[in-house]
């Protein structure tokens, strides 16, 4: 559920009209609703009451705003982050360090460095390599590093490939039946405590099957491992909760579904679980505001061109992925086209042969659910600047990212000694 409804014929972010916002901050804008954000969490969190005090870190990834990370860190959720850059960002946020989760597979010394000086409460080691070059590091510093070994359970979690993370062939974790050889080797390196397991098989996962399989291979493992002497205190269950995106499927699992599996499946494990969700807070508490530019003729169907590209969102171009495409101020009649960005690319292209509100030039149009993977992976192909995004709560709303101008993207390029000499 959101917060984004039509009220006197247009679509209202809460009770802000998008329409103010557009005229405000131009478009393409993102726009994030801070009452579904706030409904998202306490849904997680209801869905998880019987576990005795997981910790919830959200996927830094999915929305790295500033804004919304202090929205979630006053709302008590930890984070889990994959960069030095993710890291410190959810610090400024007010995320406190404990409640930090370092995940991804290619961790440097210096984002280690940066995360033990921080002090965050676990490493997720995604190989043994990895395992040693920490180790390395702590122990230069005199610091020890909290580690848990990401494993790859080789489950197909059924979602697009490319998100897609927990076959044996993806790049991430440690092979399930090399575990007890990764703990075995940690647990005899310097400067690192192993304290759990992590697994995460992938994103948009519309059906709980694949998700309980891997946890149940978890559940053995930890059993095994803690038979070998490993005190194996916490288990990190990823994210990857599906939400809605198209309304004429079938719903995904409900958190309060994902929620029941979790338990009966984790019940006598005797850890502290963790959770790292990241669309399924976010992915429905925004939307991308974007313009018609022009309605082009087509062969089969009329080219409705907006002022948003695959720069801005690119979902659609990187995974197919599809997001309902709504007039701000629907008209009541309905047409078939395809939704096109301006960028030179022929992937530009956000829906075909889509039947949605009839629009023409001028008019507005949401791209919904954009709330996730959205602003984050916005690039400025065709020297377009970033997207800005603003947040609305209740009847305030504020800018929390402005348009990148031309400029800065112009001032950001610097010239090599000789040209600039041809220039002087
Ligand atoms: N944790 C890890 C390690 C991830 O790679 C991801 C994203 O794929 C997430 C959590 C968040 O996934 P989602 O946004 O699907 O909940």
């Amino acid at each position: 559920m959101d917060h984004f409804t039509l009220r006197d014929g247009a679509m209202h972010a809460e009770d802000v009209p998008l329409s103010a916002i557009a005229a405000e901050a131009g478009t393409p804008v993102y726009v994030y609703s801070t009452a579904t954000i706030e409904r998202h969490v306490r849904v997680f969190r209801e869905a998880l009451a019987g576990l005795d005090d997981p910790l919830v870190a959200f996927a830094v990834k999915a929305n790295p705003n500033g804004a919304v990370l202090a929205t979630l860190a006053r709302l008590g959720l930890g984070a889990d982050v994959v960069s030095g850059g993710e890291l410190m960002r959810a610090l400024a946020a007010g995320v406190p360090a404990e409640k930090v989760v370092f995940s991804g597979v290619g961790k440097t010394a210096e984002e280690m460095i940066l995360a033990l000086r921080e002090g965050i409460g676990q490493f997720n080691l995604e190989s043994v390599p990895e395992a040693d070059m920490l180790s390395d590091v702590a122990t230069k510093l005199g610091l020890e590093a909290q580690v848990a070994f990401r494993i790859n359970p080789n489950v197909d979690a059924g979602t697009h490939s490319k998100i897609s993370t927990g076959r044996a062939d993806d790049k991430f974790g440690v092979a399930y039946d090399r575990a007890l050889d990764a703990y075995a080797h940690a647990a005899a390196l310097p400067g690192l405590k192993v304290v759990g397991v992590a697994v995460h098989i992938g994103s948009q996962l519309t059906d709980l099957g694949p998700s309980r399989a891997a946890f149940e291979r978890i559940g053995a493992l930890i059993a095994e491992l803690r038979a070998a002497g490993h005190a194996i205190a916490t288990a990190d269950l990823g994210g990857g909760l599906g939400v809605p995106y198209n309304p004429a499927l079938p719903p995904p699992p409900s958190p309060a579904d994902y929620g029941a599996m979790v338990q009966a499946v984790t019940a006598d494990w005797n850890v502290r679980l963790i959770f790292e969700p990241g669309r399924v807070i976010v992915g429905n508490a925004g939307v991308l505001v974007t313009r018609v530019i022009r309605v082009k003729d087509g062969v089969g169907y009329p080219f409705v061109v907006v002022d948003a590209g695959m720069n801005d969102l690119m979902r659609p171009s990187l995974y197919d992925a599809w997001h309902d495409i709504r007039a701000i101020e629907p008209s009541g009649e309905r047409a078939t086209a395809n939704i096109v960005g301006p960028i030179c690319e022929t992937g530009d292209t956000f829906a075909r042969a889509r039947e949605m509100d009839r629009v023409e030039a001028g008019d507005l149009v949401a791209f919904m659910t954009a709330g996730a993977y959205g602003a984050t992976m916005a690039n400025t192909y065709n020297s377009r600047g970033l997207t800005p995004e603003a947040i609305v709560n209740g009847e305030d709303w504020a800018i929390i990212r402005e348009r990148q101008p031309i400029e800065a993207l112009i001032a950001a390029d610097t010239l090599p000694p000789w040209l600039n000499k041809e220039k002087a």
